[in-house]
């Protein structure tokens, strides 16, 4: 939707062509969202729940039953998809303490899918889940990690939904490098996502955002009510972290894409007293959100009864949908641009707009903007392939502004937000 804007002092004119494309659907995208199938993520839940546990502490040896027979299969699934997903076990030695009860050797499993730019590929967006499990018997020494643990929704439905956008988005080439991930250890205490964040940042990985989906299965909560329209994202605050700016792009993309589906937004990290491996992301420095059911039923969580019949699996379709569409959005798009200064000229009372140019070759930029209350964008306007805009009479400091990069293909990168009105380099003081 277009809004009218009472400005102008557009530095350039407006190319017509460059518009073509933004805010439609692009049938590739539309073709990926589209191919989910939930035939797919049952017999996906199926096996994952074949395997009794996958408690971190269990049996890694069997080839049937337990976390070592789960984590191969689940590195064989990601090598069944395609040749081109690069496949590895991120492998840590994790020592006595706390939930760990045993000195244990923890697995994360990672599929890679290499971006075509030659610098686009640097950017990488990862989508994860925890495939281990856990009744709640299991937690301490002495306890039985051999304990049935299905785990199906919690979180074999995140780990299916990785599977699943692994299958279907390794068939298709990206500028940017999509990462497919399923953590262990998050039943005892976010170990493997912790030791994959640490990873990252030692190794200067440039993660722009982390899709995180830790119960995404059930369309009806605790309280009977059956919420099959909506998906949650929790993101930390402040209002406009990076973060935050993925929950938002998610809801835009994922609702785009998929229309009968309500993203509600959650202003928080996660939910009270609760956790997730986004948040070993954010820990670091990353943007990474939390994707969840509307309500969760904890009589099915970390109990034997979290079994393939409390999932929803059209349910879980849609929101596996919600996540390619905002990872294919987010992988053909180009880098949000870096802001200049947010000033008030010409006049004194004018919203004046800088920044640089993005990488690449942009077809234009976006510029969005919404008052200080507002949860979300509220108007949008293409401003052309330009490094400045003007909004005469607007106050800089009654609004929130951003920019967006557009691709020559319509794509739309996340937004960059003014938190402040000096540009990174050149603060002045009042
Ligand atoms: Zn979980």
């Amino acid at each position: 939707m277009r809004f009218a804007f009472i400005l102008l002092l557009s530095i350039l004119a407006i190319p017509a062509d460059a518009q073509t494309g933004w805010k439609t659907v692009n049938p590739e995208i539309q073709s990926i969202v589209d191919s989910v199938s939930k035939e797919s993520l049952e017999s996906m839940l199926r096996q994952l729940e074949a395997f009794e546990t996958r408690n971190t502490m269990s049996d890694q040896t069997s080839p049937r039953t337990g976390i070592g027979a789960a984590r191969q299969w689940i590195y064989d699934q990601f090598k069944s998809f395609s040749p081109r997903l690069e496949v590895s076990f991120d492998t840590h030695q994790i020592p006595k303490g706390g939930r760990i009860y045993h000195d244990v050797e923890l697995r994360n499993v990672i599929a890679v899918l290499p971006g075509s730019d030659p610098i686009g590929k640097n950017r990488r967006f990862i989508i994860s889940g925890h495939y281990d499990s856990i009744s709640e018997t299991s937690y301490t020494a002495g306890s039985r990690s051999e304990t049935k643990a299905p785990g199906v929704n919690d979180d074999g439905s995140g780990t299916a939904a990785v599977l699943e956008a692994a299958r279907i988005l390794s068939k298709f080439e990206f500028p940017h490098t999509l990462v497919f991930v399923a953590f262990a250890g998050e039943e005892q205490g976010l170990i493997g996502s912790g030791r994959l964040a640490k990873r990252a940042k030692d190794e200067h990985w440039m993660i722009d955002g982390v899709l995180n989906n830790d119960i995404v299965g059930n369309s009806i909560g605790g309280s009977g009510k059956n919420h099959n329209q909506t998906l949650r994202v929790f993101s930390e605050e402040p209002n406009d972290s990076p973060s935050r700016q993925i929950a938002r792009y998610v809801k835009e993309a994922g609702e785009r894409y998929t229309p009968a589906v309500n993203v509600d937004l959650i202003f928080r990290h996660d939910r009270f007293a609760r956790g997730g491996d986004h948040i070993s992301f954010n820990r670091v420095g990353f943007p990474a959100v939390r994707i969840t059911v509307a309500e969760e039923n904890y009589s099915r969580q970390h109990t034997m009864d979290d079994t393939l019949e409390g999932i929803d699996l059209n349910y879980l379709s849609r929101a596996v949908r919600i996540n390619v569409a905002a990872l294919a959005s987010l992988a053909k798009a180009p880098s949000a641009p870096k802001l200049g200064a947010l000033g008030r000229q010409p006049s004194g009372y004018d919203a004046n707009l800088k920044w640089e140019p993005a990488e690449g070759n942009p077809g234009g930029y976006v510029v969005v903007m919404r008052k200080t209350t507002s949860p979300l964008w509220e108007k949008e306007l293409y401003v052309g392939n330009v490094l400045q805009f003007v909004l005469k009479d607007v106050s800089i400091d009654e609004w929130v502004f951003g920019v967006r990069t557009i691709g020559k293909d319509g794509s739309e990168s996340l937004t960059s937000v003014w938190t402040t009105s000096a540009a990174p380099e050149a603060r002045t003081i009042q």
